[in-house]
C-alpha cells in the first residue's frame, strides 16, 4: 500500500504497470497516480510542457475559457475577476476578455510564475489541462481552494477517468507528464472536504462552486 498524494490516506494499492510506469489507485478518494519514482525532473517537464504551448493548445484553452466566462457572467452581475491557473492564454483572447470588462490574471509555473497572483482572491479560477500534471495534488488543491472568494467558481478541464477497466488502453496515461488521474468521485471527495458544491462533472469539464460560508467561523471561538 502507498500513501495517496491527494487525500494522504494509506489506502492506495498497486493498480497497473505499463512499459514505463507503475500506477496506484486510492480506495479513499479514487485518484489514480503514477509512481513518484517515475516523475520527470523539472527541466524535462518544462520541455514537454513548453511544447504544449503550440497554437492548437492555445486555441483549445481559449475555447475553454471564453464560453465559460460568458456563462459565469450570466450568473453574477458585474465584472468578473479571475485567475487562469497553469497555462497562459494567447494575447488576442485575453484582449477580448478585457474588452468585455473582465480581468484575468495568469499563473504558469514555468512561463509566467507570478507569485503575487497567488496571494489574491478571485471570482473564478480556471485551469485547463493542468490537474493531470500535479505531482503533489494536495498542495495544489489547497492553494487553488484558497484563491477563491466565497461563492467563487472553479472550472477544471481534465479528462475524467470513467472506465477503470479501460485504463491500460487509455492513451492519456502514456504522456509521462500526466501523473494524476481523477474520477468523478475524486471531485465529490474534494468538494466535501473543501466546502465546495460539485455542480458538473462529465467528460473533461468539472465545475465547482465554493460555498458562501467557506472560511467563516472555521476557528474555534
Ligand atoms: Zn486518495
Amino acid at each position: 500500500m502507498r500513501r495517496c498524494p491527494l487525500c494522504h490516506s494509506q489506502d492506495a494499492a498497486f493498480f497497473h504497470q505499463d512499459k514505463k510506469r507503475a500506477f496506484y489507485a486510492c480506495e479513499h478518494c479514487g485518484l489514480i497516480f503514477a509512481d513518484a519514482a517515475s516523475h520527470l525532473p523539472p527541466a524535462a517537464e518544462k520541455h514537454r510542457y513548453g511544447r504544449a504551448r503550440a497554437s492548437a493548445k492555445q486555441r483549445q484553452l481559449a475555447q475553454f475559457i471564453l464560453p465559460l466566462l460568458s456563462q459565469l457572467a450570466q450568473q453574477q452581475a458585474g465584472r468578473l475577476r479571475g485567475l487562469n491557473f497553469g497555462r497562459v492564454l494567447d494575447d488576442a483572447s485575453l484582449s477580448n476578455l478585457e474588452a468585455a470588462g473582465h480581468t484575468l490574471k495568469q499563473y504558469d509555473p514555468f512561463f509566467a510564475p507570478d507569485h503575487e497572483a497567488l496571494r489574491q482572491r478571485y471570482d473564478f479560477v480556471c485551469s485547463y489541462r493542468v490537474f493531470e500534471h500535479f505531482q503533489d495534488p494536495l498542495k495544489e488543491w489547497s492553494l487553488i481552494s484558497r484563491l477563491l472568494n466565497p461563492g467563487g467558481w472553479l472550472a477544471i478541464g481534465t479528462p475524467l477517468l470513467t472506465d477503470l477497466a479501460g485504463f491500460a488502453k487509455w492513451h492519456y496515461k502514456n504522456n509521462l507528464t500526466h501523473v494524476s488521474f481523477y474520477q468523478r468521485r475524486t471531485f465529490e471527495f474534494l468538494a466535501q472536504k473543501g466546502d465546495f458544491a460539485l455542480l458538473f462533472a462529465a467528460k473533461d469539464l468539472i465545475l465547482m462552486q465554493k460555498t458562501s460560508e467557506s472560511g467563516i467561523n472555521r476557528d474555534p471561538i
